[in-house]
């Protein structure tokens, strides 16, 4: 019968192991073996212990947990041609070439290569004698699926990917804290969130959390922009807020393509307009904690809908994608997903999110 492994890899993502999980079970339930890798790549090279065929009760009591129960990490070897070739072999030694990745773009820029590569690979180890001429029979293809696990929702053919509603309620729920005290005190606050290229993160904590200003790398600021932002806030503060907040996406730029920090967000405000101003960088604390139930619900979707796309191959198939489009799951071309930069409009159309952010700015205007 067909076997199957399954790994997370790259930056971890909360549901992650909700889409273990429903990887391991729906293999299980149509009647594949199913191996786990652990440590990502990293336990795909160096095989032994790191690759665990799984059952039923190995992914028990996990769909809830936050990060990856079966370890993620980055791993130079597989960059090299030479770790791929360990990693080929420790797979076709366990009848395993039939793939689910579950990471970033890194992860699966990666897993593309490896299938281009999958033939001459196994060539190479028959011919050296590592491998015999019926191992190779039984693994001549290699078929991947691809599940997106980030919380930067930085991927194009997917609404969300996997960790970006968790990531976002995280920082809501810093929002919040911060809310409260800074307006004891009126104080400003300026907060930095995760995204990397991405402002998503960023944009939808402002709406959600009622940011005065929000700043990310898609969209920079027009030049002067250190001075509508402090009218802005100074006209909220005459109309009653006692409190503001800049949210600040860690990759923001402005109209040169210079970064724009938080820091500088906070000496403009202190400077400008007087203001008592603290930083917050939420960090890694937006890739902790339990992952929402939106989170567990789509991962077990893309793990399920991983495993069928894996069964209904006849033969070798394209590399694939899994994404979320207007609540469908779909399946993508992998390369396709992972070359195009996803534009924040694909997320949500300008002139919508510029309303919902000064809805909050016009109550001074009334
Ligand atoms: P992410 O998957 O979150 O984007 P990385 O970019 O760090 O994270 O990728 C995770 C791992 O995937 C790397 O440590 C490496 O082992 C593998 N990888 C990434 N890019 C490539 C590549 N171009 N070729 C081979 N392996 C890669």
């Amino acid at each position: 019968g067909r076997c199957l492994a399954v790994f997370t890899s790259g930056g971890d993502a909360q549901g992650m192991n909700s889409a273990l999980r429903a990887v391991v079970r729906m293999a299980i339930f149509s009647g594949v073996r199913v191996f786990a890798v652990r440590e990502g790549y990293k336990g795909l090279v160096e095989g032994g212990k790191h690759i665990e065929e799984f059952r039923w009760a190995s992914v028990s009591n996990i769909l809830h947990k936050g990060g990856t129960v079966v370890g993620t990490a980055r791993c130079k070897e597989f960059r090299e041609r030479e770790g791929r070739l360990k990693a080929a072999e420790n797979l076709v030694q366990r009848g395993i070439n039939n793939l689910v990745v579950i990471g970033g773009d890194g992860s699966l820029t990666g897993a593309n290569l490896f299938k281009k590569e999958w033939e001459g690979l196994l060539a190479e180890l028959e011919e050296a004698g590592r491998l015999t001429r019926s191992q190779v029979e039984k693994c001549k293809y290699l078929n991947i699926v691809g599940l997106v696990g980030s919380i930067d929702n930085d991927m194009c053919g997917t609404d969300m990917t996997i960790g970006t509603d968790s990531a976002l309620h995280r920082i809501i729920e810093a929002v919040d804290c911060l809310t409260s005290t800074a307006a004891s005190h009126q104080r400003s606050f300026v907060l930095e969130v995760m995204g990397r290229h991405c402002g998503y993160l960023a944009l939808m904590a402002g709406i959600a959390g009622c940011a005065d200003a929000v700043f990310i790398p898609e969209r920079p600021p027009n030049p002067g922009w250190e001075d509508s932002m402090c009218y802005q806030i100074a006209q909220c503060r005459d109309a009653g807020r006692r409190h503001s907040l800049v949210i600040v996406s860690e990759g923001a730029v402005d109209s040169e393509n210079r970064p724009i920090t938080s820091e500088q967000i906070r000496d403009i405000l202190q400077a400008k307009l007087g203001h008592d101003t603290r930083i917050t960088v939420l960090g890694h604390v937006q890739r902790g904690g339990k992952p929402s139930a939106y989170d567990r619900i789509i991962s077990a979707r893309m793990g399920a809908a991983a495993v069928i796309t894996l069964l209904n191959a006849e033969g070798e198939i394209p590399p694939k994608m899994i994404g979320v489009q207007g609540n469908v799951i779909m399946q993508l071309p992998l390369m396709d997903c992972v070359t195009k930069t996803r534009a924040i409009d694909t997320a949500m159309k300008t002139c919508e999110f510029k309303q919902a952010l000064e809805l909050r700015g016009r109550s001074f205007k009334r």
